[in-house]
């Protein structure tokens, strides 16, 4: 990122929320479960799978966990009424993760025994550092006794390696993601070429090992060399799945859905949108851009 990219980007978190809005509505469904699935139907219509994720980090209190659990629950049964083509993603820190491991265990653990009541997916996002064993070991725990969830493994972890090793003997279902939080060069990988690195060689363990893979990424570089993996080991369409987040190379996203490989969006939506699209400005400077000359030249911006 060059200076100017850089600078632009800590601006952002000073940016007037409503011009935020403006910019992340290409990011977010909306703040109702409603505007998300709307949105869903028209991705299912253009023959892309959805997975829904409501907003929410950082809760403080059981209450909010709960409430979290609840609205998860609701948004599976809205995927049945409505005859969607999606899951659910989840972050365990909205539901509870820091605070109380076995409490967060076993409202993951009631989310996804009623998305096997409807015969439906839950994937676990992963989050930082600080969340990834816990993250893990709810998921292992889990998988153990239900087989309709699956994990994130980040391509910038060191550790990753590891963790696919540890994973692959269960066949486990796995999103692979570069990673998006910053982390210390000590546990991860920071360059970009050494990240694309260790993602093809963690897809093609993973693709090895019989895993359902949900292949994460806007990346030119990456998706070819995932296509290249795919017709060297003469996987089915059925056998893995590529995935984005809704609003992110459209371009991409279409060609690869011409071809015949499943494309599954990232959809998210719910009233805690800010966090998320703060997120996305920092990885994209050129919209960063976008959002500070609308600032500075209010008279001149186009969403
Ligand atoms: C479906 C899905 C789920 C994810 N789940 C997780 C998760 O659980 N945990 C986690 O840490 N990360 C998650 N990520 C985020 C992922 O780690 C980031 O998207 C990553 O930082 C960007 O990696 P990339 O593969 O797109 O490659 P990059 O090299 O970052 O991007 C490649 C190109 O894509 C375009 N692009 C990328 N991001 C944007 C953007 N926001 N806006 C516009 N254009 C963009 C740009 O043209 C860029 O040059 C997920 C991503 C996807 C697609």
């Amino acid at each position: 990122m060059n200076i100017l990219n850089r600078l632009v980007v800590a601006c952002v978190p000073a940016v007037p929320k409503p011009i935020v809005r403006r910019f992340a509505n290409r990011y977010i469904a909306g703040e109702t479960l409603d505007e998300a699935v709307r949105v869903v139907r028209q991705l299912n219509e253009q023959g892309m799978m959805a997975t829904l994720d409501v907003l929410g980090e950082d809760i403080t209190t059981h209450e909010e966990a709960t409430a979290a659990v609840v609205e998860s629950e609701q948004v599976l049964h809205r995927i049945t009424s409505e005859k969607l083509n999606a899951n659910l993603s989840v972050k365990l820190t909205s539901i509870g993760l820091k605070l109380d491991k076995s409490f967060c265990l076993d409202n993951t653990k009631r989310i996804v025994q009623t998305a096997r009541s409807l015969d439906n997916f839950v994937r676990i996002d992963m989050e930082d550092s600080t969340c990834t064993s816990d993250t893990i070991d709810i998921y292992r725990s889990l998988s153990k006794e239900m087989k309709n969830v699956g994990i994130v493994l980040q391509a910038y972890m060191r550790r990753s390696a590891a963790d696919t090793a540890k994973l692959i003997p269960a066949k486990s279902n796995i999103r692979l993601c570069k990673g998006i939080y910053n982390e210390s060069p000590e546990i991860a990988f920071k360059e970009h070429d050494e990240i694309n690195r260790n993602y093809v060689s963690l897809l093609r363990t993973m693709l090895e090992g019989k895993c359902y893979v949900g292949i994460a990424t806007h990346d030119t570089q990456l998706v070819e060399s995932a296509l290249q993996l795919i017709r060297e080991m003469n996987l089915q369409h059925h056998e893995y799945e590529f995935q984005m987040l809704l609003g992110v190379r459209k371009d991409l996203r279409d060609s690869i859905v011409r071809a015949g490989h499943r494309m599954r969006i990232y959809v998210p939506f719910g009233k805690d949108w800010y966090g998320y699209s703060i997120r996305r400005f920092k990885e994209n400077p050129q919209v960063a851009g976008q959002v500070f000359r609308s600032i500075v030249f209010p008279w001149n911006s186009h969403s």
